[in-house]
């Protein structure tokens, strides 16, 4: 063999005896065939065999196959965000003339997509108070073809009545997705729920150290995985093995990472109600948060984000008192090592539940610091906002 055919053909070597507990990374645009029969019939290999990297490797369809056996569906799509999994579903699933109903608790983003590019298409969207539970049936019109919840809602946290609008959608034959990002799949399982698609930001808790993007979206149906592919295959939507393999990693230690922030996360909400500057504490496991009564029987515990409302006085101090914290790192994107915290402006977010202005929410995602540490930092930002 000429030293040049050598360089671009990797020799065969023995794998035998290598037994590793790693998920191997494999990279590969084209999949290559024994035959040329094999390869004039590559189609019917189907959506569970291999035909070309974009549509999916060992590395990813582990993955995939993970977070199937987790949120007990049938069929996983990885795709490379989670905004594109919520609007890779929409896509899917939405035909000009329908109608897909959003809470007003969405993603923002996710509103967004439906204002400036579902409706230009002749696709409509209502918006419904997440709280509605059973209210859901009336907001139901001959066009509605999905209705999505996020439970616990961005900023706010109002924990949605997911079994029963499930229910309810379902006797009328109208699909539904949840955005189960706060949860993940260790703590509530839309599917078990009626609710027929399952959908994961993995950037967030999966991934867990802040340095990847992926989103997942997870069913209980074939024929909706297939629309799914469908859609991902005609744009050209397919997902790195290398984010997959990250991924991967990350979600060995997502139980015990979930474990421990969700507790620190709960003592610091508690905590947090005596303080002088705080108005309200938004965490699912209080009270006093909307929906806590649900999300006590349909959630096996809280993940490590929630949000305080501070006192109306305390408004313009937020900014400056930021530069108190030494810890907490100011970001958006939760579920990593790291501790964050971000003022939200809700207000602009609301149409159906309208936030007063004057509530000022700050986002708090405790991270795997030293919990102590991390306190004495709040207290100093807390200081510092009390300090005229
Ligand atoms: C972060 C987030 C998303 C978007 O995930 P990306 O991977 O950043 O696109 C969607 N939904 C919820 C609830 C999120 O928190």
């Amino acid at each position: 063999m000429h030293d040049l055919t050598r360089c671009v053909q990797h020799p065969p070597i023995s794998h035998e005896g290598f037994s590793s507990l790693a998920v191997p990374t494999y990279r590969a645009s084209t999949i290559v065939y024994d035959d040329p029969q094999s390869f004039a019939r590559r189609s019917e290999r189907g959506l569970d065999g291999y035909t070309y990297g974009l549509h999916g490797t060992p590395t990813t369809r582990t993955l995939e196959a993970q977070l199937t056996a987790l949120h007990g569906g049938v069929r996983t799509v990885l795709v490379p965000s989670g905004q594109a999994a919520v609007a890779v579903t929409m896509l899917a699933m939405l035909l000009p003339g329908q109608k897909v109903l959003i809470p007003d608790t969405v993603y923002p983003p996710v509103r967004k997509f439906c204002e400036d590019y579902l409706t230009p298409r002749g696709i409509a969207f209502g918006v419904y108070d997440p709280l509605i539970g059973a209210g859901i049936s009336e907001l139901i019109d001959d066009q509605t073809r999905l209705i999505w919840m996020e439970s616990p809602g961005s900023g706010t946290m109002e924990v949605q009545d997911v079994p029963t609008i499930a229910k309810i959608a379902q006797a009328k034959g109208v699909l539904t997705g949840c955005d189960n990002t706060w949860a993940g799949p260790l703590l509530f399982k839309p599917l078990a729920h009626g609710v027929d698609f399952a959908v994961e930001a993995l950037t967030k808790y999966v991934g867990g150290h802040s340095d990847l993007l992926l989103g997942s979206i997870t069913v209980k149906d074939l024929a909706l995985r297939k629309a799914l592919k469908d859609v991902l295959r005609m744009v050209g939507i397919g997902v790195s093995p290398d984010e997959a393999s990250l991924a991967l990693r990350g979600i060995e230690t997502m139980g015990v990472r979930m474990a421990h922030t969700g507790r620190i996360a709960k003592e610091f909400a508690e905590r947090l109600q005596a303080s002088p500057v705080v108005s309200r504490v938004l965490h699912p496991a209080l009270r006093s948060c909307p929906g806590h009564e649900l999300w006590k029987r349909d959630f096996v515990g809280s993940s490590a984000v929630f949000s305080i409302v501070l006192k109306s006085e305390f408004k313009d101090r937020i900014y400056p008192a930021m530069a108190a914290l030494r810890v907490f790192a100011i970001g958006a994107s939760w579920g990593g090592t790291r501790s964050l915290i971000a003022p939200m402006n809700v207000t602009g977010d609301r149409t159906v539940r309208p936030w007063d202005s004057s509530e000022s929410v700050v986002r708090i995602s405790v991270g795997l610091e030293e919990p102590g540490e991390l306190w004495s930092d709040l207290e100093s930002f807390l200081t510092a906002t009390a300090a005229a």
